[in-house]
């Protein structure tokens, strides 16, 4: 059994036409919001990302704008996301964008690539949605949906099925290449899911599905188990004087780099060793009390957080003691902290 993958064509974009969802980068195809919408949606939901993309944008509505914010005020916007490395890559790609080509995102899929933070994908989607250049952008949603179609068992995690893949797509991409890209993300998003059953009745390729054909569905896409990740334990530090909590820059290169969080030291410690690294601070205990425990996985690693909220006598000079009002407002803290800083 074989399938002729140009067949897919005219259904999968009749299919896009009357099923595509509204969302807010779609309405005009400024090159802007759907860069920045990629770039959200290479971490979170298109739900959620909504919420992020419309106060980012409220704030800094072009890429002027982005090109000249703070850095403080770029990483709050970007609190709750993650990858804060994508956030300073988009101020970065935003100054390119003003020197080199005047304020406007460059046409060409070669010139958007040379941009921070900008891969194939992304330059892919920029270039054929915005400008209706005939190149492929080719996320998880298009390596499970054409992996199914062809009933391909390899590792969609390789570099050289997604060439592969690529290779297929080449042939067959339409002049309506911004709409063929976005018409295979949305049937991988909405149709064709990744857990759980795909709703192959609702398919518009179910006719030419071999997966669905030869009932491999449950098995493909084939992705290998990545390595383990690392554990690292961690006791996290709440620190109170008054109305007042400490927190602390993080290293400048890194994990979160540059981020605001709450003092913690690597480790599981007990209530003495707890005193001890307080000391080392410059700080003493009038009350320390456990409050609770928290994972957070990042790629490589996982956080396994014990937290302690301890009322100090005094504030020291390590830390930056700030209110409430200024946690919530002016210091970007990572999901990591999440937990902790609920309870402020
Ligand atoms: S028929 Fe089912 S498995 Fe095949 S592409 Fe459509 S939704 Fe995916």
């Amino acid at each position: 059994m074989k399938v002729e993958l140009e067949e897919i064509v005219k259904p999968l974009l009749e299919w896009y036409q009357e099923n595509r969802r509204m969302l807010p980068w779609r309405e005009d195809k400024n090159p802007y919001y759907v860069w920045l919408s990629e770039i959200m949606l290479q971490q979170t939901r298109i739900e959620a990302v909504k919420e992020y993309y419309a106060r980012f944008l409220a704030e800094l509505p072009t890429i002027q704008e982005l090109a000249e914010v703070e850095e403080e005020k770029l990483l709050k916007l970007w609190e709750g996301l993650g990858y804060y490395n994508r956030a300073r890559n988009l101020k970065k790609a935003g100054q390119k964008i003003m020197q080199e080509y005047d304020g406007e995102m460059p046409k060409k899929y070669e010139d958007i690539l040379t941009l921070p933070g900008i891969g194939e994908y992304t330059a892919g989607a920029i270039s054929s949605i915005c400008f209706n250049e005939k190149v492929l952008a080719i996320d998880g949603n298009v390596l499970r949906v054409i992996s199914r179609i062809v009933a391909s068992k390899k590792d969609i995690l390789l570099l050289a099925t997604k060439k592969e893949i690529a290779k297929k797509l080449e042939k067959i991409i339409p002049e309506e290449a911004g709409n063929f890209n976005e018409a295979l993300m949305e049937l991988g998003e909405t149709i064709c899911i990744p857990n759980g059953k795909p709703q192959c009745e609702k398919c518009p390729l179910q006719t030419f599905c071999l997966a669905k054909k030869k009932g491999l569905i449950e098995e493909i896409p084939v992705r290998e188990k990545k390595a383990k990740r690392k554990v690292e334990e961690k006791v996290v530090f709440i620190l109170r004087h008054g109305e007042r909590v400490a927190v602390q820059k993080r290293e400048e290169k890194g994990l979160l780099a540059g981020m605001y969080q709450f003092p913690n030291e690597k480790g599981d410690k007990t209530k003495k060793q707890i005193e001890e690294i307080l000391k080392k601070w410059n700080l003493k205990a009038k009350r320390i009390r456990e409050v609770g425990k928290a994972v957070h996985i990042f790629s490589h690693i996982e956080w396994h957080m014990t937290g302690y909220e301890i009322q100090v006598e005094a504030e020291n000079e390590i830390f930056e003691w700030i209110t409430k009002e200024q946690l919530e407002n002016n210091f970007a803290i990572p999901t990591a902290f999440a937990k902790w800083k609920k309870i402020i």
